[in-house]
């Protein structure tokens, strides 16, 4: 089985979220051209969309919902090494520090302890953009279960949405089936798919958003268009760093930042 993310290869993950009930009920052809039109617009692929209640799911895991949509963003496209292409539609707007709060939601203690790994992990990069966890309140960002069995030889280990109006995308919802997880979710496992849906939230694409199979294996597929110029960081190296933590499917193991992930994070914020 294939895990989307995230997908695992062995069992490839997708980190996609799709309500079981929507996806059997609305095919992906259903979407109408002009939804299809303005997707394309932001530069992803039109192949493989799915209508969810919270709006269409590409690459996935990721939720475009109406507004963004119907937003012009400003894009902002980076390239590193020949590989990696870290290509951002909204950022969030951080000025000289911003802390983003995560609360979790209704999960058990594996996905509290991955929520503050992941949180950790990006504190330590020493950004602008600091994370804190929360139990009460309005969070930035609250993570929620959803319960999916795998389908079609891939299970959704996660998704979440691109940030609007400069604030974070304000939901990820990580798979409870024991399909994505087993029944005694591995800590590193459940917080590197939540490091990788932060990542989402705060504007960063799948790093082989032009090769998908890179990661997921299967065909090459192009998710999105890019022959938008994107800008190469000056003095990254040039050689592919294969384990970034944005690829489209996940080697169902713990992945962290690699060195051009931190690189790519730190020129965005
Ligand atoms: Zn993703």
């Amino acid at each position: 089985m294939k895990k989307i993310l995230f997908f695992s290869l062995l069992a490839v993950s997708l980190y996609s979220c799709k309500k079981t009930n929507l996806d059997d009920a609305i095919a992906p052809d259903n979407i109408s051209a002009a939804t299809k039109a303005k997707i394309a617009n932001l530069g992803f692929g039109t192949s493989n969309i799915h209508q969810t209640e919270d709006g269409y799911l590409v690459e996935g895991d990721i939720l475009l919902t109406d507004a963004l949509l119907n937003s012009t963003p400003t894009q902002s496209l980076i390239r590193i090494a020949n590989n990696e292409q870290y290509r951002t539609t909204n950022l969030v707007t951080v000025g000289t520090a911003r802390v983003v709060t995560i609360l979790v939601s209704n999960l058990g203690q594996a996905f509290i302890d991955g929520a503050d790994l992941a949180i950790q992990r990006y504190n330590g990069l020493g950004l602008k953009m600091t994370f804190v966890r929360i139990t009460s309140g309005t969070p930035d960002i609250t993570i929620l279960g959803f319960n999916q069995r795998a389908k079609g030889g891939y299970i959704t280990l996660g998704s979440s949405g691109f940030p609007t109006n400069g604030n974070p995308y304000n939901t990820v919802k990580m798979n409870t089936n024991s399909a994505a997880y087993g029944t005694n979710p591995s800590v590193t496992y459940v917080g590197s798919v939540i490091q990788h849906e932060v990542g989402h939230c705060i504007g960063m694409r799948h790093t082989d958003y032009f090769d998908r199979s890179y990661s997921c294996g299967g065909t090459a597929t192009n998710e999105g268009a890019s022959t938008i110029g994107a800008i190469l960081i000056p003095g990254t190296p040039s050689s592919a760093d294969p384990n970034s933590w944005m690829l489209a499917c996940s080697n169902g193991a713990d992945r962290t930042f690699n060195a051009n992930d931190i690189v790519g994070l730190k020129y965005l914020y």
